[in-house]
């Protein structure tokens, strides 16, 4: 069955015309919507009104355009057994559908208020995608400029026609649309509620940002989808310069800046250092300059090739510091011109500047797939305070580790369970991510900082002296005894093992200082 009508109605015109003059040459009747159909004329080619064979004007500002049984059974209609039905209300067939719908996501983009995000929102367009999908046996639908190419090609090919399988292609194609679509909608209303709706009442899905060259490994397809969520951060960042993101790249930036953005940049400067989404060393300190040396001091090693986030804007100093270092990202809220120019030199490093800090208190949502499903939570937006927190041990600690604990335990929160963090004058000495034993990570945090006391010339690890934050409670001692004999002064825990007298009993015998947050910072 050849296409002999087609409606046409579109936001975005890019490439309109040339299509329409395709479908002109094959002889298509083209009916079409007020802006449409002016783009259509102007460019001299025979167009219909819709309201003119509807006998409905556009009416309420455009919301009412298409909303309408001539329309609807146009597109709808089985052309074999609706036929008669077709007939006798005077519905003729529309055999193609080209739509695209109102720019919401723009909209919301932009920052447009309220209203004019709500007027923005597409009624009779994604009513009509949906319409022409469902009947794609009979009707072509197109929602992607993209796709005009290969509908005109078919059509030369095949006299007029598409074949069913291009039509099932583009009917799954309109549908994906306009589930994106209802989700940035309703993502967006998310943002303007008082109440904190549950996961189970959110929409997850998101708006394609990037096809990425590939996945986690070569050999796997990706792509970057955004939410619509106006957080500062690694999707809605500026790229100056340098190569395009990977995937594992854009994992691992996310990981550093929401990190560092626990760390306010009003008191101190914080740097993170991140490989494989775990810091390998982070630090806060008077200067970017001094923060980024002393996480860099924590595992010099593992830093080559890292990701680098601070929450303050990046100076000359600090870039020309970095530069002497292989490092694939660096995400800050801002970078002045020096540190610009100075990073412009290393053409593959990518610098993106994000505009301010994600509020690491925030509400949001995580997701995960699993086999088949997909896992939604909130987001991890807990944090300790020293008010909160409950001393368990003989010892009491100072103040400065007091702040040493509550910086281990803030970056624990972000490492891979199980999680062993060693910190010493608010900078990491030794990070154990993502054992399955605690033990294991204790053990592995402190060989990290025996390292790095060698790499570095110290004479003896950082972990001494060093307050030890474990993401999770002690099951048993064991844990405990070995963070004492690397040499620890204090640890935090979030308590609440069945055993946590034992632990205590541990703690006081080695002459710790313990204190409980009540509170599990679990990261998989
Ligand atoms: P035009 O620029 O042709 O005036 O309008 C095209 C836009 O109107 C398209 O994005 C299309 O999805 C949208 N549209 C078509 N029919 C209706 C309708 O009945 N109601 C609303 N709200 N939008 C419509």
């Amino acid at each position: 069955m050849t296409i002999a009508r087609a409606l046409l109605s579109v936001s975005d015109k890019t490439g309109l015309v040339e299509f329409a003059q395709g479908l002109a040459k094959h002889g298509v009747e083209l009916i079409s919507t007020g802006g449409t159909a002016k783009a259509l004329r102007d460019a001299g080619l025979a167009v219909k009104d819709v309201s003119e064979i509807t006998g409905f004007p556009e009416m309420m500002d455009g919301r009412v355009k298409t909303l309408h049984p001539i329309v609807h059974g146009g597109l709808l209609g089985l052309r074999d057994k609706h036929a008669d039905a077709m007939k006798e209300h005077g519905i003729k067939g529309i055999d193609l559908l080209v739509c695209n719908l109102y720019p919401f996501e723009a909209t919301v983009a932009k920052g447009a208020e309220f209203d004019e995000v709500i007027e923005n929102i597409d009624i009779g367009g994604p009513a009509m995608t949906r319409s022409a999908a469902k009947n794609h046996e009979f009707v072509t639908v197109v929602v992607d400029v993209e796709d005009y190419a290969v509908v005109l090609a078919e059509m030369d090919a095949n006299k007029g026609d598409t074949t069913l399988s291009l039509r099932r292609r583009l009917a799954q194609t309109a549908y994906a649309r306009t589930a994106a679509y209802d989700a940035a909608v309703s993502n967006w209303f998310a943002t303007q509620l008082d109440t904190k709706e549950p996961p189970r009442r959110r929409a997850f899905a998101g708006a394609l940002r990037q096809s990425l060259r590939y996945g986690e490994n070569p050999h796997q397809d990706a792509a970057f989808y955004v939410t619509g969520e106006k957080r500062p951060g690694v999707a809605n960042a500026e790229q100056v310069q340098g190569k395009e993101l990977s995937y594992n790249n854009i994992n691992d930036t996310d990981a550093a800046y929401e990190l560092v953005a626990e760390f306010d940049p009003a008191e101190r400067a914080a740097c993170a250092i991140i490989k494989h989404a775990n810091p390998c060393g982070v630090a806060l300190g008077t200067s970017l300059k001094d923060a980024y040396e002393k996480a860099l001091a924590c595992d010099p090693v593992s830093a080559f090739g890292g990701i680098v986030a601070f929450n303050r804007k990046l100076d000359g100093e600090t870039a020309e510091l970095i530069s002497h270092l292989f490092t694939e990202v660096i995400i800050v809220p801002d970078a002045d011109e020096d540190a610009r120019k100075i990073l412009a030199a290393k053409k593959n490093l990518r610098l993106l500047i994000a505009g301010g800090l994600p509020d690491p208190m925030k509400p949001g949502l995580t997701y995960k797939s699993v086999s088949g499903g997909m896992l939604v939570q909130t987001r991890d937006n807990g944090r300790v305070t020293k008010a909160e927190l409950k001393f368990v041990t003989k010892r009491v600690p100072s103040e400065a580790e007091i702040a040493d604990m509550l910086f281990a335990f803030t970056v624990g929160k972000h490492v891979k369970s199980n999680t062993i963090v060693y910190a010493k004058d608010l900078a990491t000495a030794g990070i154990g991510a993502g054992q399955m034993s605690r033990v294991d990570s204790a053990r592995i945090a402190a060989e990290k900082a025996r390292q790095a006391a060698k790499t570095a010339g110290w004479p003896e690890p950082k972990t001494k002296g060093s307050a030890a934050a474990s993401d999770a409670f002690f099951p048993f001692a064991d844990g405990l005894i070995e963070i004492a004999e690397a040499g620890a002064s204090c640890v935090i825990q979030p308590g609440g093992s069945i055993r946590d007298n034992e632990v205590i009993a541990a703690a006081d015998e080695a002459g710790l200082s313990m204190a409980f947050t009540g509170m599990r910072h679990f990261r998989h």
